[in-house]
C-alpha cells in the first residue's frame, strides 16, 4: 500500500475510527468514499458519503476497502467486496503498513484499558515518552504524527481480525473469557483474532496460569500470573506482593488500584516495559498514583454507609465474576448485584456458581436480564436502572454493597456503557441525599 494517490478507497463505518481513516486516506491523495447506514453522517471534507445500507457495487469497484472495527466483515456486501478481489482492512492495519514508531500491542477479553493506561503512565514516569490509542481515545491513524517515543495500543478482537503487519516491540493477550460470540459465532475464531497480535512481536507476555494467552508456536518471553514462579511477574499471596523474578517489588495497598485482576493488570503492564529498562522507583510511583478508570468498579461517593460500585465496563461474564471474586474477602455485609443487558450469545450459566455462592441479592434488568435471574432464586426482575437503585435502596442497611456489574453490554437500553454508568450514578445520588 505504498502509494495511495488516486487510489480508489472506502471507509465503512463513519464513527471516530471511521472519520479518522477517511481523513488519512484523504491526505495521501486517495479518492474516498465512505459509507454508513445511519442517515446523519455529517461533512467530512474531501469525502463522498452514501448513506443507508452498503452497496455491494461501490465496494467491488473499490481498490481498498477500510472497515470500522464495529463492521462485521462477514455481511454480504464485504463478503462481497473481497470475493471481487478488492483488498479488505481494518484501520490497524492501514496504521501497521505506515507507522514507524516502536509499539506495545495490548489485548484480552478484560483489563485492556486498565493494562494500556498503566503502561503508558509507567513509561512516563520512567523518562519514556508514551502516547496511547487505538481502541481507547485516540484513533491508531492520528497516532502517525504523534511525537512519542512508544505507542501503547489497545487492540480489540475486531481490529485483530484483519491484522497482519503489525510489529510490535511487545504484545500480549491478558485473558480469554466467552465474549463477542454474536460476531464471533464461536469461541476458537474470537481466540484466533486474538492470537494474532503475536504474530510479528519481539517479545509475547502470556499469563503462565491461562493457556489461551500462549502464543502458538513458542513459550511467551515474558510471563505473569498469580501461580508461583522463580521468574517472571507472580504473587506473593501472604503478603499480598508482586514479585518480579522473585523479588518483593510493589504490595497492593499501596497501589491505587486493588483486586485480584487488578493484580493480574499490574504484572501484565510491568512486564511489557521490561525491555525498556524502568527504575523500580518509577514503577511503584506510577502503579501508586493511577486510580482506575471510571466505570471499572468505581467506588461512587455516596452519605450513607453502603458501597454503591459502577462496574458498568463490565461487559461480560468474565468482568462480572472478577468484581464479585474482589469483594469476597470483605467484611460483613450483603452483596446485591445489578446485572443485565444484552448478553451477545454468551452462555451465563458460567456465572451461575458465583452468584449462588458470593451473591445475596440479584436485580436483573434488559435484554437477557430474565435468563441471568433464572440463574438464582429469589432473583429481582426490573425494567431500568433506576428501578434497580430504588429497590436496593429500600433494603439496605449499614455495611453492604451494591454492585452494578451487568455481564452484559449496554447497547439495548442506553448509548454505552458510559452512559449506563452515568444514570447509575445519578440515580445511586437521588437516592441517597
Ligand atoms: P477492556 O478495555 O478490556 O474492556 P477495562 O480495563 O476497561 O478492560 O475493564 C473492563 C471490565 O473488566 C471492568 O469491569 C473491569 O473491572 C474488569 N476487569 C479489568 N481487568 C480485568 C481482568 N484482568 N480480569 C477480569 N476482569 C477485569
Amino acid at each position: 500500500l505504498s502509494d495511495l494517490k488516486n487510489s480508489n478507497a472506502v471507509v465503512v463505518g463513519l464513527g471516530l475510527t471511521g472519520q479518522a481513516c477517511a481523513r488519512f486516506l484523504v491526505e495521501q491523495g486517495a479518492k474516498v468514499t465512505a459509507m454508513d447506514r445511519s442517515a446523519d453522517v455529517g461533512v467530512l471534507t474531501g469525502v463522498t458519503l452514501l448513506s443507508g445500507d452498503f452497496d455491494a457495487d461501490v465496494l467491488c469497484a473499490a481498490d481498498l476497502v477500510i472497515l470500522s472495527p464495529g463492521v462485521n466483515p462477514l455481511l454480504p456486501a464485504i463478503q462481497a467486496a473481497l470475493q471481487s478481489g478488492t483488498k479488505v482492512m481494518g484501520d490497524v492495519e492501514l496504521f501497521a503498513q505506515f507507522n514507524t514508531l516502536p509499539v506495545i500491542a495490548i489485548t484480552g477479553s478484560n483489563g485492556k484499558s486498565t493494562v494500556t493506561c498503566l503502561v503508558t503512565e509507567i513509561l512516563n514516569q520512567g523518562g519514556i515518552k508514551a502516547q496511547m490509542g487505538g481502541n481507547i481515545g485516540t484513533p491508531v491513524l492520528e497516532l502517525l504524527e504523534s511525537d512519542a517515543e512508544v505507542l501503547v495500543l489497545e487492540l480489540s478482537s475486531f481490529q485483530l481480525e484483519t491484522l497482519d503487519s503489525l510489529k510490535p516491540e511487545c504484545a500480549t493477550i491478558l485473558n480469554v473469557c466467552e465474549d463477542h460470540l454474536d460476531r464471533h459465532i464461536v469461541l476458537n475464531a474470537y481466540i484466533a483474532a486474538k492470537q494474532r497480535v503475536y504474530q510479528h512481536a519481539s517479545i509475547c507476555v502470556a499469563n503462565r496460569d491461562d493457556v489461551q494467552t500462549w502464543p502458538k508456536d513458542y513459550q511467551p518471553k515474558y510471563s505473569f500470573g498469580l501461580s508461583q514462579s522463580p521468574v517472571g511477574l507472580s504473587w506473593d499471596e501472604s503478603n499480598r506482593c508482586i514479585l518480579d523474578d522473585g523479588e518483593p517489588l510493589v504490595y497492593e495497598q499501596e497501589c491505587g488500584i486493588q483486586g485480584l485482576h487488578n493484580v493480574l493488570n499490574m504484572q501484565a503492564a510491568i512486564c511489557c516495559v521490561k525491555s525498556f529498562n524502568i527504575a523500580k522507583d518509577a514503577i511503584r510511583t506510577a502503579l501508586h498514583n493511577f486510580k482506575g478508570l471510571a466505570h471499572r468498579f468505581e467506588l461512587i461517593n455516596s452519605t450513607d454507609k453502603v458501597r454503591w460500585i459502577n462496574d458498568s465496563k463490565a461487559t461480560n461474564i468474565g468482568a462480572t465474576i472478577a468484581a464479585i471474586e474482589s469483594l469476597k474477602d470483605r467484611q460483613g455485609g450483603k452483596l446485591i448485584l445489578i446485572a443485565g443487558g444484552d448478553g451477545k450469545n454468551a452462555n451465563f450459566t458460567e456465572l451461575q456458581p458465583i452468584l449462588l455462592e458470593a451473591v445475596d441479592l440479584l436485580i436483573t434488568l434488559g435484554k437477557d436480564g430474565q435468563e441471568i435471574a433464572s440463574l438464582k432464586p429469589g432473583s429481582i426482575e426490573v425494567n431500568t436502572l433506576q428501578e434497580a437503585v430504588e429497590f436496593a435502596h429500600n433494603i439496605v442497611e449499614s455495611g453492604d454493597i451494591v454492585l452494578l456489574s451487568p455481564a452484559c453490554a449496554s447497547l439495548d437500553m442506553f448509548d454505552n456503557y458510559q452512559h449506563r454508568g452515568d444514570v447509575f450514578k445519578r440515580a445511586v445520588q437521588q437516592v441517597v441525599s
